[in-house]
This record gives C-alpha cells, sequence and structure tokens, in this order.
C-alpha cells in the first residue's frame, strides 16, 4: 500500500508545489498592468505622505529626514536618489521624470519597491526587504502543514480502496489455487465494488462451468466403465474357447487394448475426484522413512531393469509428519514410475523437514524436461513427443493427478533439472494448521 500511497503523494505534491508557485507567476505575467495601477493605488496615500515630510522642510535637509524615516520605517528602507538611477528600468525612469510615481511587484504579486519623485531629480526610495529567515521559515512550515495535511487525507481515503483491492487480490489468488467457491464479499457502494462484481459474476460462471465439465467427465468415465467390464469379461469366455493361434492372438491383442482404455478411465475418474473441492483431504500422521519405503515396495515391481540403482536420502532428523497418506502416494507412485521409465540407471529420492512443512524430490539421470516445457508438461494430457516419450506409453494425466494431489493438500509440485543429469521433481507439503 505504501508505494502507490507514495507515489500518489508524490504526484500530488509535485502538482500541488507547481501549481502553487507557476499559476501565480503567471497570473501576475498576463494581467501584470492590473496588479501595478492595483498597487500604485494602494500605495498612493503613504508615498503622498512621505513626499509630503520631505517637502515640509529645505532640501539640504532631505539626507537627514531621509535617515531619520529610514529607522522609524524599518524594516522598510526609505533612501534617496536620483531619477536616473541606473537600478531603474527605462519604463520607470520615464514615468518619474513626468512626476509619477512607481512600484515594483516581485514573487506573488507582493510590491518590492515603491517611489515617489520630490523634484525635478530626486526621487525617494521604499525598499521592502525580502521576509527575514523566521518569518519565512514560519511560511515553509505552513507549506509542510499542507503536505502533511494532504497525506494524511490520501490515506484515510486510500485505506478503504486498499483494503478492498487486497481482498480482491487475495480472492483471484485463492481462487486461481481451486478454491472456486471464493468470492470478493465486497460492498456495492465501495469504489471497486463494481469491478468486484464483475469479478464474482466471474468467478461463480467458471465454477458452475467447471462443476458441469468434472461432472461431465465423471459421468462419461463411470458410464465407460460397465459395457469395459461387459467386453473385457466377454473376450476372456472366448480366449478360454479353443482358438486357431491368429485369432487368439487378436483377441489377446484386443484384450491389452481394452486394459490399456480401462487404465485411461481409472485415471480419468481419480483426476475428477480430486478436482472436487467439497472433499477434504485427511490428516495422518506417518513416519516419513516408513511411508518412503512402502511406495518403494509398492512400484518395485514395475522396475525394468535389475541394473537400476534407487536411493533414499534423508535430511536431518525427521520426525512424523501429517499427510494425506493416499493422496501423497498417489503423486509419490506417478512420480517414481515416470523416474523408472526415464531413468538411465540412478534414481534419488531425497526428504527434509522444516518448520513450516516437508519437502521431497525425486531426481533421475534421464533426459530430463526442456525448460519451456516444464510447466505445460502438469496439464492433462500434455505429454512430450521424443522418442523415448512415445516408447513409455501413458496418457499424460500422471503428473496434472500428482499436482492435484499436492495441491489438495496445500502443497505444490514443481520440476526442475537434476545433479544427477535429467529431472527433478519437488514435491512440497506444508505442516497442517489443523
Ligand atoms: P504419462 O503418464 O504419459 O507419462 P505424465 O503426466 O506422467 O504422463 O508425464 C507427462 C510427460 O512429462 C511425459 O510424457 C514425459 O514426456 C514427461 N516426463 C514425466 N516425467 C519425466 C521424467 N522423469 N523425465 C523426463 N520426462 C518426464
Amino acid at each position: 500500500m505504501f508505494r502507490i500511497l507514495f507515489r500518489l503523494y508524490l504526484v500530488t505534491i509535485v502538482s500541488f508545489s507547481a501549481a502553487i508557485y507557476l499559476v501565480p507567476d503567471l497570473v501576475i505575467k498576463v494581467f501584470h498592468e492590473r496588479f501595478v495601477t492595483y498597487n500604485l493605488d494602494y500605495s498612493r496615500g503613504l508615498q503622498t505622505l512621505m513626499v509630503k515630510q520631505f517637502h515640509a522642510v529645505p532640501p539640504e535637509q532631505w539626507p537627514a529626514l531621509a535617515e531619520e524615516m529610514d529607522k522609524e520605517f524599518q524594516p522598510l528602507h526609505i533612501v534617496l536618489t536620483r531619477n536616473d538611477d541606473a537600478d531603474f528600468t527605462l519604463y520607470e525612469r520615464e514615468r518619474l521624470q513626468r512626476g509619477e510615481n512607481i512600484v515594483r511587484i516581485g514573487d506573488w504579486g507582493w510590491r518590492t519597491l515603491a517611489v515617489a519623485p520630490l523634484n525635478q531629480q530626486t526621487v525617494v526610495k521604499m525598499v521592502v526587504p525580502p521576509d527575514p529567515l523566521d518569518v519565512n521559515l514560519l511560511y515553509w512550515s505552513i507549506n509542510v502543514l499542507i503536505g502533511a495535511t494532504m497525506l494524511a487525507c490520501l490515506l484515510l481515503w486510500l485505506r478503504p480502496h486498499w483494503r478492498d483491492l487486497e481482498r480482491l487480490r487475495g480472492t483471484a489468488e485463492r481462487f486461481g489455487k481451486g478454491h472456486l467457491d471464493e468470492r470478493t464479499q465486497i460492498s456495492p457502494s465501495s469504489n471497486i465494488g463494481s469491478l468486484a462484481n464483475v469479478f464474482d459474476t466471474m468467478a461463480g460462471d467458471i465454477e458452475k462451468l467447471l462443476n458441469q465439465q468434472r461432472d461431465l467427465l465423471n459421468a462419461v468415465s463411470h458410464e465407460l466403465r460397465t459395457p469395459l467390464t461387459r467386453l473385457d469379461f466377454g473376450l476372456a469366455l472366448a480366449l478360454s474357447d479353443d482358438l486357431p493361434a491368429a485369432s487368439r492372438e487378436r483377441l489377446q491383442g484386443l484384450v491389452a487394448h481394452i486394459r490399456e482404455l480401462d487404465e485411461l478411465v481409472l485415471e480419468l475418474l481419480s483426476y475428477s475426484r480430486l478436482q472436487n473441492p467439497a472433499k477434504l483431504p485427511e490428516q495422518v500422521e506417518v513416519s516419513l522413512d516408513e511411508f518412503i519405503d512402502s511406495i518403494l515396495g509398492s512400484v518395485d515391481e514395475e522396475l525394468e531393469s535389475p541394473d537400476i540403482v534407487i536411493d533414499v536420502l534423508l535430511h536431518g532428523q525427521l520426525e512424523r509428519f501429517s499427510l494425506d497418506p493416499r493422496l501423497t502416494a498417489r503423486a509419490l507412485q506417478n512420480l517414481l514410475r515416470n523416474a523408472m521409465r526415464y531413468c538411465e540407471k540412478r534414481i534419488q529420492i531425497g526428504v527434509q523437514v522444516c518448520a513450516n512443512g516437508c519437502e521431497i524430490w525425486v531426481d533421475d539421470d534421464g533426459i530430463g524436461i526442456p525448460d519451456d516445457e516444464r510447466e505445460r508438461i502438469f496439464e492433462p494430457f500434455y505429454r512430450l513427443d521424443r522418442s523415448r516419450d512415445r516408447a513409455t506409453g501413458g496418457f499424460g494425466l500422471g503428473l496434472a493427478i500428482s499436482r492435484r494431489a499436492l495441491e489438495a493438500q496445500g502443497g505444490t509440485l514443481t520440476v526442475e533439472s537434476s545433479p544427477l543429469g535429467g529431472a527433478r521433481f519437488r514435491l512440497w507439503l506444508p505442516v497442517s494448521d489443523q
């Protein structure tokens, strides 16, 4: 908030100061004649009185009288001089020679000089000196006080705006993280009320659309499972008959396709279930090393080559940690299966618990993931099109499911390059606040 306040204040104070200093100057320049006549009228009385005083004594005593008046008129200066003094402008000299008074106008329209002719050559000058330091300081303190008052007013004005903007930002952030029921709750009377209203309407529409899409996905996946099971069953029956080798082979190919389809449907169901915001994740305290061990055990059989080495590095003291075992195991299994498919011969799992969460990373020494694809691989059905990727099969749902499984617990899943040369998937789970 302070940055925006500072900028707003800077713009206001700079334009205010510029206006204060430039506008009077401009107006005085444009209406100079009017100001001069006004000031001449204004000082006419005083000048006439002074001239009368001088004319009351012989000219030889004028210097003494000027000195005496100078003392009496302090801080003004009363000075005698000639009407052709080099200090005067041509215009001023002409006026004085014609026997007319002159005044000179300085900043803010203040008189700085008033001159009245006493005879053909001599004139009496009344010089207005600049303000003394303390009065100048007082003027400045008035400006500072005006500036401070403006700052206070801006702060008062900005506070409710800032609060509403922060609320809008927070809502957008939580909405983006999948809390689709988040709304701003900003009053319509707020200055950003209409913007908040548009946001809330948009959030409602998106929530409705996503829910429809999820329900559709769920329904289609469920509906697909029954005919798939029937097909699988029918094919198993057909295979139990005595069949020529070629037909048996064809049927077995069909069974493989059906199993693959069944797997896809199961993945789709998991993905759509994870999109269900109503289902809160469980919180179970587990011992992390045992948990990692059990996950390794569950994917062990899928290891294609016995040469692949899997290391587990436990950093620091591993306390027990609260997490949703089903969701976390699902994410880790996916990461491990990928690492097994893409590694050359090494996989490393690292675990570290710190004050605010737990970090688990899965490294491999495989082909890695190009920089510009590191976000896209988490999108459903997104697969890279390298020859190695084509050979591994899969639907491109594994990482999307893993990320959702962690986000459902408030965690994150990111990818970077691994010190082993391949990819490093970094999983982060915050300490639960329950
Ligand atoms: P799939 O089930 O098709 O592997 P995933 O969502 O698990 O789908 O992965 C998406 C894509 O990310 C994969 O097609 C692959 O190109 C890439 N990928 C995932 N893990 C790795 C890895 N450890 N090394 C290299 N590429 C990977």
